[in-house]
């Protein structure tokens, strides 16, 4: 990977943005784009689970998701593709990821495990969820096709962390809470892509064009699995 240089003189602001990414598509894409800059991140490192603990085997293997989320960043400023978990045994737990991070840029980064409403909805059942409070700020992102109410155990997990402000967030390095809804909340899913593709649908403008045409040369997601 390459090395992160700050240009500044305060912490590094650094968000993990995890995911099966099953393909990468547009809303994965335009929410990093926008996390940055309502943030002023420095970086948003975007990482494809390679076993996603909590949900079945993904339809391609990590290296391909890992390789069409390149194609998708392409030349994105602030955007990484990050292959760290790919390279990992086991199950891809994001405490451990975020540990990874935490070593990478220090114990003043401000770092933030960003996740949309719907993944937010589960985290009382992630691997060590505390640990996740130690490590990093939780951003949660509205998806406008994801509404629920908060179970009991992540009202309880929750309490007490949540902030109105990213000013009010970076006041420490980790442990906040901040729920942002984005100007450009788009409701595309990569369970309704893989439907599509399987389907002969069309994917366009639901995926950045080098993702739909590599998808489309090499056939990915044509099959039932
Ligand atoms: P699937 O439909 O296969 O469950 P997905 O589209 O939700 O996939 P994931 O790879 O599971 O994509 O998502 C990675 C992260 O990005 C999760 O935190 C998810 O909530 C978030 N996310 C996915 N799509 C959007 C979107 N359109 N807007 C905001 N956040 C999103």
């Amino acid at each position: 990977m390459d090395t992160f240089v700050s240009d500044s003189v305060s912490p590094p602001r650094v968000a993990m943005l995890g995911g099966t990414f099953d393909p990468v598509h547009l809303g994965h894409l335009r929410s990093a784009v926008e996390l940055a800059e309502a943030l002023d991140l420095d970086r948003v490192h975007m990482i494809p689970a390679q076993r996603p603990p909590l949900r079945g085997a993904p339809g391609l293997p990590g290296h391909q998701r890992l390789a069409l989320l390149r194609l998708g960043i392409g030349d994105t400023p602030r955007l990484h593709a990050d292959d760290r978990e790919i390279h990992r045994d086991g199950p891809s737990y994001s405490a451990d990821t975020l540990a990874s991070l935490r070593d990478e840029y220090g114990e003043q980064a401000r770092l933030v495990m960003a996740l949309g409403h719907d993944a937010f909805l589960k985290l009382a059942d992630w691997h060590q969820p505390q640990r996740l409070f130690a490590l990093a700020h939780l951003v949660v992102l509205e998806r406008p096709d994801h509404y629920q109410p908060l179970a009991p155990a992540l009202r309880e997990l929750i309490d007490g962390r949540e902030v109105d402000d990213p000013a009010a967030l970076f006041a420490a390095p980790a442990g906040g809470l901040l729920r942002l809804s984005l100007e450009s909340r788009m409701a595309i899913s990569a369970t309704a892509v893989r439907e599509r593709l399987r389907h002969g649908g069309s994917v366009r403008y639901l995926l950045p064009e080098a993702v739909e045409r590599e998808i489309m040369a090499l056939g990915l997601y044509r099959h039932e699995r």
